[in-house]
């Protein structure tokens, strides 16, 4: 019986020398290991909740086919400038400067209950950008749920005292 471990591909030196890159287009590209990652989030997202909210671009990859699943609602995250409509923002830091992301207020209402998802989680810093855009709405961050996550990162000390559950951790 096959792990997600046993799909995802790690790139040495990418996208700089002396990180590993984990890569989840080979869990995706085979029919096996995308069923398998959806039912594994999809058991990880244990909690009462309205609205999966998933983080551009790979967010969108696990994100969407976890909320067809469990019959929730899907909320996009982007990067600046992308959505149509009335936005609030969240700046973060980057390893070189700073990026930002954004979700429409009118995705979500005081008191609203989320899921957030992402492929992976490393420093935390995306994460954490997400969490602030879903508490600036008035929603609750019940749970956050990624593929993969880095330990030796220290992701989960960044984010703090939020319930975070991933499929395969890596030292
Ligand atoms: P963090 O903000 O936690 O440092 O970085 C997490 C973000 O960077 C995620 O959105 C993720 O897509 C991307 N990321 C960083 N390192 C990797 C990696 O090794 N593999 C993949 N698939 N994504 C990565």
């Amino acid at each position: 019986m096959k792990t997600i471990d046993d799909y995802i591909r790690s790139i040495p030196d990418f996208p700089e020398e002396g990180n590993i890159f984990r890569d989840i287009t080979t869990v995706i590209s085979d029919k096996d290991g995308l069923q398998l990652a959806i039912d594994e989030m999809a058991a990880l997202a244990d909690v009462d909740f309205d609205h999966v909210v998933g983080l551009e671009a790979r967010g969108f990859i696990f994100g969407m086919p976890l909320a067809y699943k469990l019959k929730k609602g899907f909320i996009p995250v982007r990067k600046k400038g992308k959505l149509p409509c009335e936005t609030e923002s969240q700046e973060y830091d980057l390893e070189y400067g700073t990026a930002t992301i954004e979700i429409h207020k009118d995705a979500l209402k005081p008191g609203d209950k989320v899921v957030i998802v992402d492929d992976l989680l490393a420093t935390g810093g995306t994460i954490e950008a997400a969490i602030k855009l879903v508490e600036k709405l008035g929603a609750k961050v019940e749970k956050i749920v990624v593929l993969v996550e880095l330990k030796g990162l220290n992701g989960r000390e960044k984010i703090g005292n939020y319930n975070i559950a991933s499929v395969v951790a890596y030292d």
